[in-house]
């Protein structure tokens, strides 16, 4: 019921408002898989395992080998707003690195059991932060993070979890995504102690054949365009790889899984000679361009980004793409009937 009486402004206590931050953040245990593979890869991982207890919920552990934390800088790790990425406007403004805001692991933190067991080259051991506390530890050099009982504290936000096997399903693509953004990195996949997946580092034409599968390796184009900041590259399927669904289609900006209505749509669009209405054409495309021109800040999970110059972009995108395609005679290949 509203409020009858006005109540005094307070200032919210900290615990809360990373609770509140927590709700965007943490969304579901993808999100947290992740949020922890973005930081894994900004530390320079080169090899990433991920273990998964039903679905996430139960526990999600990601262990990189990248730089690790000096033990220092391990209570901050975990403090909200706080980052190693940008420290300033123009910092931000051109933000190389997947992170940069500094709430994820105290978001987590907030709705989960987190522990985090680190080690930098130089540092003789391990350390381990858990609920504030710091102690040695054994470990090779990287990171590692444990996230257990997931909304443990937060049961209403549990009861929004969808099945094991959903929640799964989520994580895993989550992986996929980042995996198909870097064949340099090797990457485990494991749930319930089974593993799930495993890719080695490979070529990306032989990651996005292992991901998306043969129908996808055998029909495909090469696309490699460039016109003066921007950049395209990656595998168009061929009208014979497309789908009744549209869960191919792999768009990366800057090297982040992105979802973006304008680039769908200039894609779509250099299909729509080739393909029928009803098919989805699949796709690894990846987008670079100056970090300046895109604004990623759009929203916590950055999924979704804003072009200082959308037109341009769409164009770029639309003509790479048709350009490709109209290569492969339209007559080879004909249109695949519905
Ligand atoms: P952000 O990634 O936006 O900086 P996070 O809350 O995800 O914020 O992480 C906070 C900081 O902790 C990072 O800036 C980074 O310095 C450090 N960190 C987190 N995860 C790792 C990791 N796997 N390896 C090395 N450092 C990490
Ligand atoms: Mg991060």
């Amino acid at each position: 019921s509203p409020l009858t009486t006005q109540r005094p402004i307070l200032a919210l206590p900290d615990h809360l408002i990373s609770q509140i931050a927590a709700g965007e953040v943490v969304e579901r245990p993808s999100a947290v898989v992740k949020e922890l593979l973005e930081n894994a890869l900004d530390a320079g991982a080169t090899t990433i395992t991920v273990r998964l207890e039903e679905g996430g919920v139960k526990r999600i552990a990601i262990i990189d080998n990248g730089r690790g934390i000096p033990a220092d800088q391990l209570p901050l790790a975990v403090q909200r707003h706080a980052t190693s990425k940008i420290n300033s406007l123009e910092e931000l403004e051109n933000v190389a690195t997947l992170g940069f805001r500094g709430e994820a692991l105290a978001s987590i933190s907030s709705v989960a059991i987190l522990t985090l067991t680190t080690r930098t080259a130089e540092a003789p051991h391990a350390w381990q932060i858990e609920s504030g506390k710091i102690t040695p530890a054994s470990g090779a050099q990287g990171t590692t993070v444990d996230v257990q009982d997931l909304y443990y504290n937060t049961p209403a936000r549990r009861k929004f979890l969808k099945s094991e096997q959903t929640e799964f399903g989520h994580c895993a693509e989550v992986v996929r995504r980042i995996a198909l953004a870097r064949p340099d990195v090797s990457f485990s996949l494991s749930h319930n102690g089974k593993t799930v997946d495993h890719w080695n580092v490979s070529a990306i034409d032989k990651r996005s054949a292992t991901i998306l599968g043969d129908n996808f390796a055998n029909a495909r184009l090469p696309i490699d365009e460039s016109a003066g900041p921007l950049r395209l590259h990656g595998f168009i399927g061929l009208p014979t790889a497309s789908k009744g669904r549209a869960d191919s289609q792999y768009f990366y900006v800057n090297g982040r899984f992105v979802r973006d209505k304008l680039l769908t749509h200039a894609v779509r669009a250099a299909y729509q000679d080739v393909l029928h209405g009803d098919r989805y054409p699949s796709y690894v495309i990846a987008l670079d361009l100056d970090p300046a021109l895109v604004d990623v800040n759009v929203h916590p999970s950055k999924i979704e980004v804003r072009f200082r110059d959308s037109r341009s972009i769409h164009q770029f995108v639309f003509h790479a793409v048709n350009r490709a395609l109209a290569q492969t005679s339209a007559t080879a290949f004909g249109t695949v009937p519905a």
